[in-house]
Formats: C-alpha cells, structure tokens, sequence
C-alpha cells in the first residue's frame, strides 16, 4: 500500500492519503471521505502536476 497525497475538489483541501491496490485514494485516519462531508469519489490523488499548480497557487 502506497502513501500519496490528494485533493478534495470540494474543500480544495490536500491530505495525506493511502492508495490501495484497488486504485482508490482513502484519506489517512478517516474510514471515508473527506472531513468536510465529501464522498471519497471527490478525492483524487495528486500527481505531480497538480503539486506544481498548488505550489503556483501558494506563492
Ligand atoms: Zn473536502
């Protein structure tokens, strides 16, 4: 099981996530979802593209 990151494109928030071999992100320490009420399919994991657009965004 693979440690990644992915966005909510809900809350727009990044969390540090677990991707099973299933091909799904699950947040870390949460059973489903987002904290802000969002069903896991609004999670998407990051890919590096999208880590060099939040860092765009943040400066
Ligand atoms: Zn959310």
């Amino acid at each position: 099981m693979n440690r990644t990151l992915c966005r909510c494109h809900e809350c727009n928030s990044v969390y540090a996530a677990r991707k099973p071999d299933d091909g799904s992100v699950q947040i870390i320490g949460t059973e489903s979802g987002c904290p802000c009420g969002s069903e896991s399919s609004a999670l998407s994991e990051m890919t590096g593209d999208s880590v060099d657009e939040l860092g765009d965004r943040a400066s």
